[in-house]
């Protein structure tokens, strides 16, 4: 891979990265302009490992596809967009019978009690779905989440235009202060602060 397109990469963001900086905005300075890195990189490798071997476990025991028209899947896509300055790994790409596509995503966690998709994996499939539209000039107005940890459950996210604004605001919030350099607000719940491993040099 050439050096021109291994900057390009690294200067698209990753759901996770945005899904930290939706937790506390100097995550994004901590990180892509002081260049500190957190210390929990390691835990996380750890959970995704599990994660990856227990879906493959039982990711072809599922019986849903029909259930939701799907005609053709891939799995395991590199999805990366220069244009939307965005890259990730989706679990599954779905072809649906009435022309659609969809993002599909395996959660190695319990479905919430209250019988709904977790915010932050709804952000994760928009995203998902994002770019897909992009990449595949398909229109994408859903996604799914399939949680697969004790009852597994498929739940289907809704994808409006309104979402995917929303994206597109949250990713300029975080390259505007990539350029700026300049520290953002602190995390909207002050909760968040109290064993965050930056919090002993976040002034
Ligand atoms: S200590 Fe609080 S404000 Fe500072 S980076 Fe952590 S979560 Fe954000």
């Amino acid at each position: 891979m050439s050096n021109t397109m291994n900057s390009q990469i690294e200067s698209m963001l990753t759901p996770t990265e945005v899904l930290e900086h939706l937790w506390c905005p100097r995550f994004t300075w901590f990180m892509n302009v002081q260049n500190i890195p957190q210390h929990e990189e390691r835990r996380y490798k750890v959970l995704k490992g599990k994660e990856i071997h227990h879906r493959r476990e039982i990711e072809n025991k599922f019986y849903f596809r029909r259930k939701i028209g799907v005609v053709n899947k891939q799995n395991n896509v590199y999805l990366g967009s220069p244009k939307l300055r965005l890259r990730g790994i989706v679990d599954e790409v779905l072809w649906l019978k009435d022309g659609t596509m969809a993002p599909l995503d395996y959660k190695y966690t319990l479905a919430s009690e209250h019988d709904v998709v977790f915010k932050t994996h709804q952000i994760q499939i928009r995203i998902y779905a994002l770019l897909i539209r992009e990449i595949y000039n398909r229109e994408v107005n859903k996604g799914f989440v399939a949680y697969i940890r004790g009852h597994q459950k498929l739940y289907e996210v809704p994808v409006l235009a309104e979402d995917f604004k929303e994206i597109e605001k949250i990713l300029d919030e975080i390259f505007m202060i990539v350029k700026s350099g300049q520290i953002p607000r602190r995390a909207p719940n002050r909760n968040h602060c109290i064993d965050c491993c930056y919090r002993n040099i976040c002034v």
